[in-house]
């Protein structure tokens, strides 16, 4: 795998590429990486494109300077990962050499900036933006993989791509668990062996509420997973929704044909998680 820290050198190599006649997929990651990482970067050679994975603690999406601060950073242990899936490149840059100028920018998605993570992460949706225009005008990618562990995110990226006519294809990919069910992220290293055990009640109500909704209304299941959910007092419930799978507004009766998911944001000690499930799939 080659390695890249400055713009510089990654154009001079992507350059070649395209040279090439390669079409390039691309996975923005802010390291720390895990299974569910590395089955973008499978999905993405599914497409018979070259690789290019980005590791960047993006400082402007964090609204919280103790969660950046301690966000894990893994590097090495990264590499060996990348390099096991045989990814073909990896950008690495410093703050500097992706923020050269002050940022000013603000876009504006609509309500889904401001539901669940927007409510509760001020900026957070803004700060994302950024940095992913900012990769892709660096990157050029035809392809770009985003996990559905952050649907919100994928939906807003699909949204900027539309809003700016990005010749790219966003591609969503799957959420990869542990085998007890808890959704695998960066951040499930703070957490305690106890906190591991009571994480596993977020996946399982997710999938409880899944063979609820075929028989209650859509207030039983919301209603049942709220109770369930603060029945552990381990949990500081942020939000329970459920919301259509497309524009994320809340969803109060069963529509027929909709792609329909819930949504879950929680903290276990000072660990804030985050997990979301398709109850009901859209009809074809
Ligand atoms: P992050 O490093 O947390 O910013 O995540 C980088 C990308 O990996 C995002 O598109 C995430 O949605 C995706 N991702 C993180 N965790 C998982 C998971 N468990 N399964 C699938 N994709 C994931």
């Amino acid at each position: 795998m080659l390695k890249f820290d400055t713009v510089e050198t990654l154009n001079a190599y992507l350059q070649e590429l395209k040279n090439d006649g390669c079409k390039i997929g691309f996975i923005p990651t802010m390291g720390a990486l895990h299974q569910g990482h590395l089955s973008l970067i499978n999905r993405a050679k599914e497409d018979k494109v070259k690789t290019v994975c980005s590791v960047f603690v993006n400082p402007i999406q964090f609204n919280n300077s103790n969660d950046l601060k301690n966000y894990p950073r893994t590097l090495d242990a990264d590499v060996d990962l990348l390099e096991s899936v045989g990814c073909d490149a990896l950008f690495f840059p410093s703050v500097d050499e992706i923020y050269p100028n002050k940022v000013n920018t603000f876009y504006n998605f609509g309500y889904l900036e401001t539901t669940m993570e927007g409510a509760h992460r001020k900026g957070h949706f803004n700060g994302m933006a950024v940095v992913v225009k900012r990769l892709f005008d660096i990157v050029k990618p035809d392809f770009a993989y985003f996990g559905e562990k952050d649907y919100q995110q994928l939906t807003i990226v699909k949204m900027m791509v539309k809003m700016l006519n990005l010749p790219i294809r966003i591609v969503g990919c799957p959420i990869i668990r542990e085998a007890d069910g808890l959704a695998m992220s960066s951040r499930n290293v703070h957490l305690s062996a106890q906190e591991k055990t009571d994480a596993v009640l977020i996946s399982q109500t997710l999938m409880e509420a899944k063979e609820m909704i075929k028989t209650k209304s859509m207030h039983e299941v919301k209603e049942w997973a709220i109770n369930n959910l603060k029945s552990n007092p381990a949990i500081e419930l942020e939000y329970f929704e459920i919301a259509d799978g497309t524009y994320l507004k809340p969803v109060i009766d069963k529509m027929d044909g909709e792609s329909i998911r819930a949504f879950i944001a929680l903290k276990i000690g000072k660990t804030r998680l985050i997990d979301t499930m398709e109850l009901i799939g859209a009809k074809a």
